[in-house]
């Protein structure tokens, strides 16, 4: 299979062309549905259920052809994006314009998903944090990283909506993310994103500090 992103030749490419750069790792498990993932390192990993076989998931993935396509491009894309943020990380200057900016979104975006949540909360404090993105208190205290505002702002949302709703499970426990989801039920694509990417951002904060 050949589903390189050489945007040139696309549509040349077919999927049942020999075996080549595209790295397929195929798990079974349990599952009832097929899901198709394109990692970090531009691989692709494919999760199916027990009773699929190996032909049945071969036509599945021709089928699913120019969304995988699509999104190894967009993965590389990502990956550019970051290697180019890495270089210029923001000093303590563009720190506090990040801040500026957080003060000036955040408060609004938990204002509106905690009525949504139905739930209240204390205070919201803004940090350039090299170990999280955001945190919820006891009391309901909250604090987001200043660096989601170089996030999607699909990120920001899910990090918000996490913390708020911490205010109902103060856990990661299955009924938490059921929470999590009837709000953003679009949320493992955010929460994936903060995996791969996240690191860079955070780790690149290392050098400016708070
Ligand atoms: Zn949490």
């Amino acid at each position: 299979m050949n589903l390189s992103c050489d945007r040139k030749n696309d549509g040349q490419h077919g999927i049942d062309q020999p075996e080549s750069e595209l790295r397929i790792e195929i798990i079974r498990s349990r599952r009832k549905t097929v899901e198709i993932r394109v990692n970090v390192d531009l691989s692709v990993t494919v999760r199916a259920p027990l009773r699929m076989s190996r032909r049945e998931i071969e036509e599945f993935l021709r089928k699913k052809e120019a969304w995988i396509r699509k999104n190894i491009c967009r993965m590389e894309d990502e990956r550019c994006f970051f290697r180019e943020q890495r270089e210029q990380f923001p000093g303590p200057e563009e720190i506090r314009e990040l801040k500026d900016r957080a003060y000036l979104v955040i408060p609004e975006k938990v204002a509106y998903f905690a009525k949504i949540l139905g739930v209240n909360y204390g205070r919201i404090t803004i940090r350039a944090q090299k170990t999280r993105w955001g945190s919820c208190s006891s009391k309901g205290n909250l604090s987001f990283n200043c660096l989601l505002m170089k996030a999607p702002p699909e990120v920001l949302d899910y990090v918000v909506v996490h913390e708020l709703c911490h205010r109902k499970e103060m856990n990661h426990s299955p009924q938490f993310w059921n929470e999590v989801e009837k709000v953003l039920p679009g949320y493992r694509e955010p929460k994936k994103w903060l995996k791969d990417w996240g690191n860079v951002l955070i780790q690149g904060a290392g050098t400016s500090g708070e």
